[in-house]
């Protein structure tokens, strides 16, 4: 086979699997079906940070949203079911939670109990209001050509229509570590 055609052959299994991409990507959630929006930016960090047993219990906690809310409120049973783990390191997993601004725990009044109520914040979603114990665990995107520091993603925006990266501190534009070029 020569080379020409290869590649051609891999242009089409690319073009393929885009074509079944987007289909699936269409599919629209039929009647019953339950979603919530999933803080990734938080899962990444908890990872870089070795810190999964935070990850399962941010992800049981994220099952337990109502609609349309950030507040989820299981009992410390349930989050030790789902998560498999024993309620010591459920709570341990908890305080890292709340160390690193993802989540905030407050009680209320249940009949005779008292109800932990779980508030999922804000910097779970967005890297640009990561506290900074948050920041500090997420990988270096760069330098910035301007000031030399070696950036984090909460640390830039992106310039432009996406050509790249600009430092927050100095305005200067980053060069990246490792650019992604498509591999065909
Ligand atoms: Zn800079």
């Amino acid at each position: 086979m020569r080379v020409g055609q290869a590649e051609n052959l891999k242009l089409l299994y690319f073009f393929q699997m885009e074509k079944k991409a987007n289909k699936v990507s269409k599919l629209a959630l039929g009647p019953g079906s339950l979603y919530a929006a999933l803080p990734i930016p938080a899962y990444k960090a908890l990872s870089a940070a070795g810190e999964h047993a935070a990850n399962r219990v941010l992800t049981a906690l994220v099952s337990h949203l109502g609609k349309g809310s950030n507040l989820a409120f299981p009992s410390m049973e349930t989050i030790a079911k789902e998560t498999g783990m024993n309620k010591t390191t459920v709570n341990n997993a908890l305080k890292v939670l709340y160390s690193y601004g993802f989540v905030e725990k407050y009680k209320t009044k249940a009949g005779k109990h008292w109800r932990n109520n779980y508030l999922i914040l804000p910097s779970a979603y967005q890297r640009s209001k990561f506290s900074s114990l948050a920041a500090k665990n997420e990988k270096r995107l760069g330098i910035c050509k301007s000031c030399g520091y070696a950036v984090r993603r909460s640390d830039v925006g992106v310039w432009g229509e996406g050509e790249g990266y600009a430092h927050f501190g100095c305005g200067g534009l980053i060069s990246e570590f490792k650019k992604r070029r498509p591999k065909i």
